[in-house]
């Protein structure tokens, strides 16, 4: 037996009342298991087993054979009820969870991921529309660069240059992020604005995101560099990816 923090990615009903579960787990990293009679009896998981809430997964190994995990009992941390009164705020936590689905990879564990996509989780639960953009460009850059697809923002990802301040820069995703404009050429051109926003972004904790003063201009161009870097990279494990715009994840 084996209890760790957990968020809940994915979920397929099997058989007349089992669930087979993704789980994010914080001691295994991403896990399968099968949830036994989670359907039809409420009280089973409490409303814990829920996209976005934070539990306690407890969880017995697989056998030999097998992959998945036996899910016994779930016990409750946070709700995140918060995310309820603000779809922005709920898409993209519904969005850090598809990337974290599809980036991770099985059965390796990161705590410093699962406390980063805690404490976004958290701080979304709690943030305006316009943070909740910013936050989710935080915590996307950290879940990226941890599972080895980091986006280059702080200077050229080409000739390697500091980005001049005040001055607007291409980003190029086949080319990991922003480039130079001696370097140029790329398709999508950021203002000069946006690209001091990407960097300061990029080396936020999710609680600081939400507290920059953000212009909601500037977000647009950064989602767009953001989108099209996701799907260059990792448009084969997220084939049910849109962007920013699915409430649940399924
Ligand atoms: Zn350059």
């Amino acid at each position: 037996m084996l209890s760790s923090p957990a968020f809940l990615l994915r979920v397929v009903n099997y058989r007349e009342s089992d669930r087979i579960v993704t789980l994010y787990t914080r001691e295994l990293g991403r896990v399968g298991a099968m949830a036994k009679a989670a359907r039809g009896s409420r009280r089973r998981f409490a409303g814990a087993l829920e996209y976005f809430v934070l539990f306690d997964a407890l969880l017995t190994a697989p056998s030999r054979e097998g992959r998945l995990y036996g899910l016994t009992e779930t016990t409750l941390r946070h709700s995140h009820a918060g995310l309820a009164a603000n779809l922005e705020a709920l898409s993209a936590a519904a969005s850090l969870l598809e990337l974290v689905a599809g980036a991770t990879p099985e059965g390796e564990p990161d705590a410093r991921l699962f406390d980063g996509l805690a404490a976004g989780i958290s701080t979304l639960a709690g943030s305006t529309p316009l943070c909740a953009r910013a936050v989710f460009i935080t915590c996307a850059l950290s879940i990226l660069r941890r599972t080895g697809f980091a986006v280059s923002t702080g200077g050229c990802n080409i000739c390697g240059a500091p980005l001049p301040e005040g001055r607007s820069a291409y980003f190029d995703a086949a080319r990991g992020g922003v480039v130079c404009t001696s370097c140029g050429g790329g398709p999508l051109r950021l203002p000069a604005a946006a690209v001091g926003l990407l960097a300061r972004l990029d080396r936020s904790s999710p609680e600081a995101a939400a507290r920059i003063d953000v212009d909601g201009a500037l977000l647009a161009p950064l989602e767009e560099a953001l989108e099209q870097f996701i799907r260059r990279h990792l448009e084969k494990d997220l084939k049910t990816f849109s962007f920013r715009k699915q409430v649940c994840p399924s």
